[in-house]
């Protein structure tokens, strides 16, 4: 079963249209690329399926269950978190601390956190701080964990952004061009974290216009070219479609 599942979606930006008649199928645990030169609605189908951008006809089920009606917080909460092609962080906190800030609140938030002793906060705060920590040596960010997080390369805020988003404790995550502006022994780091954390069993949908890297880590991808889904399958069999190659030529990768 499809643990993400886009049908039929549209969406228009005024009388733009941005997708049109888009389906796609993400099962558990796959690895799965999304590809598309500048400008084919790639960006703008995460914007949908996270909910940040309306649709105008289709649906969306994540889980079994229809998301169409949610708001973006309660998307995430339900285990589907995304980052965005531009990295932001907050650039005069340490790493540690943009880290710690995507951090799940405290068990007790709210009025239930008036019950909890200081002892309690404590705790959770620290189990915090171990998640984090394991997370930034994971991403190989341990030895900046102290520096702000502006100094970092563009490669290094990637990395932060895949930790905070895996703060969340996610069970599917969508990267947004995640090896663009990013220096090629970096490229090499993030391409292995995330096979890694698939391999761990996360699900994951990589969009992507850099094919050749995307090409050598996913198993399947599917193909956008304005606004629709133009092919499906494995990278071989999709690059060596003539539509795919006629949307590479005419469009700016
Ligand atoms: P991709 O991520 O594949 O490069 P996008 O999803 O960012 O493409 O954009 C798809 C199309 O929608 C582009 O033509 C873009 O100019 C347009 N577009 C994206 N966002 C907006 C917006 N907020 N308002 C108007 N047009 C937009
Ligand atoms: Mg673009
Ligand atoms: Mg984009």
């Amino acid at each position: 079963m499809a643990l993400l599942s886009v049908k039929n979606v549209g969406a228009s930006f005024g009388g733009f249209i941005a997708l049109d008649d888009v389906s796609l199928q993400l099962h558990e645990g796959e690895l799965l690329g999304l590809i598309g030169t500048n400008g084919a609605g790639k960006s703008t189908l995460f914007s949908v399926i996270t909910g940040y951008i309306p649709k105008r006809s289709g649906s969306i089920e994540f889980a079994g269950e229809g998301i169409d009606n949610l708001a973006v917080h309660a998307r995430v909460w339900r285990g589907l978190a995304r980052t965005f092609q531009v990295p932001r962080e907050f650039s005069q906190l340490s790493v540690f601390d943009n880290m710690m800030a995507a951090a799940p609140g405290l068990r007790g938030e709210g009025l239930l956190s008036l019950f909890l002793s200081p002892r309690q906060v404590a705790r959770e705060e620290q189990q915090a701080a171990e998640r984090v920590n394991d997370l930034l040596t994971f991403l190989n960010l341990a030895k900046v964990a102290r520096e702000p997080a502006g100094k970092l390369s563009g490669g290094q805020k990637k990395l932060l952004e895949l930790g905070r988003l895996l703060m969340l404790e996610p069970r599917c995550i969508m990267l947004d061009e995640p090896f663009a502006g990013v220096n090629p022994v970096l490229i090499e780091e993030l391409s292995l974290r995330i096979q890694e954390l698939n391999g761990r069993g996360m699900t994951v949908l990589i969009i992507e216009h850099n094919l050749e890297e995307l090409s050598r880590i996913v198993p399947r991808m599917y193909v956008m070219d304005s606004g629709k889904v133009i092919a499906e399958g494995t990278p071989d069999n999709v690059l060596s479609q003539d539509l795919v190659r006629e949307a590479y030529m005419g469009g700016v990768i």
